[in-house]
């Protein structure tokens, strides 16, 4: 355990804006801190999926729909490769049996309720109804020679955090295996039909999701067996799987530390992220309250044990909010901890809060950002600005809810 002195300011004449929650109120425990949901409440459990099961578990599985086991694989490719459910696309499948057997594999997961574009086209928002009404939300974003898809693990989270939109409704429930995957797949459908816009004449990569996020709604470590299988599913090479490059994977987490030393052990080559927001306990137990359970350097820790066991290099997520966690020292501080840790193993990536005027959690300003970033940089930790790509359409981190708009649209759709 590394422990360092916080590197508080000599004078106190910089503002200090505390975290509150704005409009909504946040549930409580006994103790009267911010309620930590862990545990999924019970549902109605989604229908299985070829995506849920095992390659040996689906043959078997089409054995019991009758289906000679070589099926899986023809089924696995339609959907793995060529990202479809559709019994109509599937022509070499006995045309007799082909509705029912494909009904009794690819059940439907995710119905389209919204999709929202941004002018240029290369970023999609989309709203999902889950089998049971939940809602969910991911985002398609363009990049010069990458696409990026930033899926959603739960439905609502259980981790309350005061700034985002996701927290305040807290957690519907889990998401499967089989529903964290066909977020993929629909993307991937999408871009096959030439509707995600923004492909610079040359840019020659594949038309495919390249690279995953796990910064949609949810603490993706909450529900970690189900993110592993999904993970584990989207590196897994085609047919079988949908062939992606697991460094391309990110799963970001607000600290459950146990799961991150888990996560170290998966040999599984991700890209890990810590949502850290800040650097010292005071402010984050505020503004993270899963800090009252592992504090900043437990998490720290956890995080560069990460680094040792798979040799990856770490991100650290800071949102730079106004006058909240944007002071010098707060940089220097962040700074001094991570070098005490070592060298190269981390690199932080602010990103800027969406504007919200009139409100405590407001962007910092470009002078106090790029101060930021220079001081981190400074001390010898890579830093760079992150985009804030998604925030004209509310699909940046933290403000991915369903509002009560989205949910009339579900309630017309059933
Ligand atoms: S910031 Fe992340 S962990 Fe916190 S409530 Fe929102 S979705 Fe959950």
């Amino acid at each position: 355990m590394t422990e360092t002195s916080p590197a508080r300011p000599v004078s106190t004449g910089v503002r200090q804006t505390r975290p509150r929650t704005e409009g909504w109120t946040q549930k409580k425990d006994a103790d009267g801190r911010p309620l930590l949901q862990f545990a999924s409440p019970r549902r109605g459990k989604p229908p299985v999926h070829l995506a849920d099961m095992t390659p040996a578990e689906r043959m078997e599985k089409v054995k019991e729909l009758g289906m000679p086991g070589f099926r899986a694989k023809q089924l696995s490719t339609h959907y793995f490769t060529h990202h479809t459910s559709d019994p109509a696309h599937m022509t070499d499948l006995p045309a007799e049996q082909r509705e029912e057997f494909v009904a009794g594999m690819l059940p439907p997961l995710l119905t389209e309720v919204r999709r929202l574009t941004t002018d240029r086209g290369d970023t999609i928002k989309f709203l999902w109804r889950l089998h049971d009404g939940a809602l969910v939300e991911s985002v398609l974003m363009r990049y010069p020679g990458r696409i990026t898809l930033c899926v959603s693990s739960q439905a609502g989270c259980g981790m309350n955090c005061p700034f985002c939109a996701t927290g305040q409704a807290g957690l519907t429930r889990n998401m499967s295996t089989a529903e964290i995957v066909e977020q993929v797949v629909r993307a991937n459908r999408v871009i096959a039909n030439g509707e995600l816009g923004g492909k610079r004449a040359d840019d020659h990569s594949m038309e495919r999701v390249s690279n995953i996020v796990f910064m949609g709604m949810g603490e993706p470590l909450a529900n970690y067996r189900r993110v592993m299988d999904a993970v584990r599913v989207m590196v897994e090479p085609q047919p079988n799987g949908l062939g992606m490059s697991a460094r391309g994977i990110t799963v970001s987490t607000v600290g459950l530390v146990p799961a991150i030393r888990k996560l170290a052990d998966e040999h599984l080559p991700v890209t890990f992220a810590l949502s850290l927001h800040a650097p010292d306990d005071e402010l984050r137990d505020e503004l993270i309250p899963v800090n009252s359970r592992w504090k900043v350097d437990e998490a720290l820790d956890a995080a560069y044990g990460y680094f040792e066991k798979t040799g990856r290099r770490v991100s650290i997520e800071y949102a730079l909010i106004k006058d909240m966690n944007d002071h010098a020292w707060r940089a220097d501080l962040l700074a001094e901890k991570l070098n005490a840790r070592g060298r190269g193993w981390v690199h932080v990536n602010p990103i800027p809060l969406n504007p919200t005027p009139e409100s405590v959690w407001t962007a910092s300003t470009r002078e106090v950002t790029e101060e930021f970033v220079r001081r981190l940089n400074d001390a010898g930790i890579p830093t760079t600005l992150r985009d804030t790509r998604g925030k004209e359409i509310d699909g940046a981190c933290g403000q991915l809810v369903a509002t009560t708009e989205d949910e009339s649209a579900a309630a017309a759709m059933v």
